[in-house]
């Protein structure tokens, strides 16, 4: 087993731990529900735009989420290479 991907992913998944640690108990109820939120309107979006179902779900719903782009955004981890055709992934066109 490479202990490569692990490693890389530390720094991204220590900002989620740090996010859990300011927000408390909260942290996973706003979580889940951008990440709910999000997916439904990114498959309103796909459907109003034609754009993939599924990419839009997953931009709007994951990728956009406010606790992932602080993450993303913490170092070069592997997630940084995660790319969708969504024009809804806003903030790393
Ligand atoms: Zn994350």
């Amino acid at each position: 087993m490479s202990g490569d991907l692990n490693a890389s992913a530390v720094p991204h998944e220590n900002v989620h731990i740090w996010q859990g640690r300011v927000f408390g108990d909260t942290f996973f109820k706003k979580y889940l529900t951008w990440q709910v939120g999000g997916s439904v309107a990114g498959a309103a979006y796909a459907a109003y735009s034609g754009d993939n179902v599924a990419d839009s779900m997953d931009a709007a719903g994951y990728t956009n989420n406010p606790f992932e782009t602080q993450a993303f955004l913490s170092n070069s981890d592997p997630y940084n290479s995660y790319d969708s055709d969504s024009s809804l992934q806003w903030w790393r066109k």
